[in-house]
């Protein structure tokens, strides 16, 4: 009945890393690494991710007529994700220029570019492609009017999952078509503002109050706590030796995306995203690091 079992709307960036001993202060010059070039951006990484399952996925995302465009659309091809919907040019594609230092801290300058291009006029062109999908998952580094506009469009069957990164306070309208709001310990925080509380069970119940219909919280080796009017749920981690957690939440989300669309619970899908994001972080890398579902089932 549907052609894709999760489409996934957002951002798709160039990661530029560089290796220093320290950063350089203003108007200082230091050396560095070799450049590292890595596809990136949450949308990206999150379709790289489903579809490395076996999702039937697609990306929705603009990137420029340029090279870091087209190792973004050759790794999204090389996973299998449809690629149809990848809008190129209006501007250069989206770079995330990252220092990493010595003690493993990064600092990140990330220049939107085409994913700032992404319009709400590109999303009611893009109307066949969110109708022949299961599931809709998106982020925040695209504008936030695309995103309103995105959920203005969806039909009532389509579930919509929201990641909102990087937060910040959401419209009511958004928050409501949320099925579930995923968010970490900082993105809670940021969406619920001042009177957040401190336990995760405070979180959610505070984010289920703003009106979607389930929220997940992820805990990182703590794993993950679910929440829907049913109830609240603490989904275990599992117990790994984590050595790089990039793209863990990416993994984690586009994951439960999928279980969700295949009809798993909110609790069953969120431990089998807890082993997708488990497996994530034994591994170097962001879309690198994800597994496919024969590696899941073997931890
Ligand atoms: P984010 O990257 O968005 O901050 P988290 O760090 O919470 O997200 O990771 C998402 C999920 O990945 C967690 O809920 C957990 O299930 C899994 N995960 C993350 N870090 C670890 C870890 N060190 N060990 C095991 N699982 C992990």
């Amino acid at each position: 009945m549907f052609e894709y079992d999760l489409l996934v709307v957002g951002s798709a960036n160039a990661d530029l890393v560089v290796a220093v001993e320290r950063r350089p202060g203003a108007g200082e010059t230091v050396l560095g690494s070799d450049l590292a070039l890595h596809p990136g951006g949450k949308g990206a990484n999150q379709a790289v991710a489903a579809a490395r399952l076996g999702a039937r996925t697609a990306l929705l995302a603009r990137v420029g007529d340029d090279a870091h465009g087209r190792l973004l659309l050759d790794s999204q091809r090389a996973a299998g994700v449809d690629t149809s919907g990848v809008l190129v040019g209006g501007a250069p594609t989206g770079v995330a220029l990252i220092t990493v230092d010595p003690s493993g801290d990064n600092s990140i300058v990330v220049s939107p570019g085409a994913n700032g291009r992404l319009t709400p006029d590109d999303i009611r062109a893009a109307s066949a492609l969110i109708t022949a999908s299961r599931v809709v998952s998106t982020q925040l580094e695209i504008p936030l009017e695309t995103v309103e506009e995105l959920v203005r469009g969806l039909r009532p069957g389509t579930r919509f999952v929201l990641n909102p990164s990087p937060p910040q306070e959401l419209p009511a309208a958004v928050l409501a078509v949320c099925d579930p709001l995923i968010v970490n310990e900082h993105e809670a925080r940021v969406v619920l503002g001042a009177d957040a509380g401190t336990t995760p069970e405070e979180w959610a119940g505070a984010l289920l109050a703003l009106g979607p219909r389930s929220v997940v919280v992820t805990l990182g080796d703590e794993g993950a706590l679910v929440a829907d009017a049913s109830g609240t749920a603490r989904v275990p981690a599992v117990k790994v030796t984590a050595v790089d957690t990039t793209g863990a939440g990416d993994s984690f989300t586009a994951a439960l995306a999928w279980r969700l669309g295949a009809g798993g619970s909110l609790t069953a899908s969120a431990a089998y995203a807890a082993r997708v994001g488990a497996v994530a972080v034994t591994r170097q890398g962001a879309q690198a690091s994800f597994p496919t579902a024969e590696e899941v089932a073997a931890v």
